[in-house]
């Protein structure tokens, strides 16, 4: 069996493995980052909404970005709106993703695409490259590989709780400059959303109970009905796509000299499902601290990445995560608890 040796394997190219690719690999580490997919970044399984301070944190082309939107809608419960400040961008999320994995190897990383990995066995990972089994020998492995996280459970340290999403593709009859977010006791423990793209739009749904694909995909019918009689969206449907989202409290995320980030490490706003600013920002944490536990030869070091990330991130994982146990429990009364639960409001950063 082909051999391949490595200070850091990267497993999953989507913004978090790419991210921590990048930094690992400046520090002059040898990183090699691998993805199951023939074409990083596709298809894409996002509703394509960063927060406008992102760009900052993303030194890369800037051509993944399709509009501005400047403020978010929400659609409460008890048919109020309320219109808030929500500066961001849509971008192409394919594209934005292979930017980043095209930094990475200008850092230095080798990237495998069209490569699984498979299992651990006695410190090495299986994986198979075009139909040829490798084994890779890393000093740190870095399980980047999303939401079904394999490397998680190589660790006993897996999502618990995920919530199924369906999207559609559909062309709007007039652009907006805002997000769009309903919620609606019908959409247990999740909520719908219109994000604009120039003359399309990303409109979905993630629901939690009887989150059979069929059921949420009726939902989503009914919600795309709905639009098209408010005269907001064509009937054309262009394409659909489904993905799960982690909503899980912050746990233990490393082991020996396996860590894991992004979505695989649960980093996924409890609450909205965001992601992709952890990632990135959390990735780059992750390629820092692999790298310093490479060069000092003591995977202790990773101890130093928990607490970091958890520094950063994990009061508002903590409480993002307790308002969803809240909503989840008085969904009935969802239109009393609305402001304790939705990221707008006060109420929702008072204990
Ligand atoms: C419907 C939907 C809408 C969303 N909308 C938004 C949004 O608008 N804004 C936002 O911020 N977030 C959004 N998110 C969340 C966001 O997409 C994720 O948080 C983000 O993709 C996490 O990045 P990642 O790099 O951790 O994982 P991913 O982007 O999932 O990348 C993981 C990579 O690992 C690879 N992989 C998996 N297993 C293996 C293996 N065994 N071997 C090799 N490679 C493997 C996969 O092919 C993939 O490329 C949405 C999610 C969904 C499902």
């Amino acid at each position: 069996m082909k051999e391949e040796r490595c200070d850091i394997l990267v497993i999953g190219a989507g913004p978090a493995g790419a991210c921590a690719a990048s930094i690992a690999a400046l520090t002059g580490v040898k990183v090699l980052l691998i993805d199951r997919k023939k074409v990083i970044g596709a298809p894409v399984r996002c509703a394509e909404f960063i927060p406008r301070q992102l760009l900052s944190e993303l030194d890369c082309k800037r051509d993944f970005i399709v509009q501005p939107v400047k403020t978010m809608k929400s659609f409460l419960p008890d048919n109020n709106i309320v219109e808030t400040p929500a500066p961001g961008l849509m971008i192409n999320r394919d594209i934005l993703d292979q930017a980043l994995a095209q930094k990475a190897k200008e850092a230095g990383a080798v990237i495998w695409t069209e490569t699984s990995a498979i299992e651990y066995d006695n410190g090495c990972v299986m994986a198979v490259k075009e139909r040829e089994q490798i084994r890779i020998k890393a000093r740190v492995i870095i399980g980047a590989d999303g939401p079904h996280t394999r490397v998680g459970r190589w660790i006993g340290s897996t999502n618990r709780n995920l919530i199924p999403a369906v999207q559609a593709k559909v062309h709007l009859t007039e652009a907006t400059g805002s997000t769009e977010v309903y919620f609606d006791r019908h959409f247990f423990g999740g909520y719908a959303w219109l994000f604009p793209k120039g003359d399309v739009a990303n409109v979905g749904l993630g629901i939690k109970r009887g989150g059979s694909p069929d059921n949420i995909r009726k939902s989503l019918y009914c919600f795309l009905q709905k639009l098209k009689e408010q005269n907001r969206i064509t009937g054309e449907v262009a394409g659909y796509n489904a993905g799960w989202i982690p909503a899980e409290a912050p746990r233990k995320i490393v082991k020996g000299n396996i860590m894991l980030v992004g979505d695989a490490a649960g980093h996924t706003h409890p609450i909205t499902g965001a992601g992709v600013s952890q990632a990135v920002i959390i990735g780059k944490m992750a390629g820092k601290w692999a790298a310093e536990a490479v060069k000092k030869g003591d995977a202790n070091v990773l101890k130093g990445y928990e607490e970091e990330w958890m520094d950063l991130y994990g009061e508002t994982q903590e409480r993002a995560y307790k308002r969803r146990e809240l909503m989840e429990n008085s969904w009935d009364h969802l239109d009393k608890i609305i402001k304790k639960c939705w990221v707008i409001f006060e109420e929702y950063y008072k204990d």
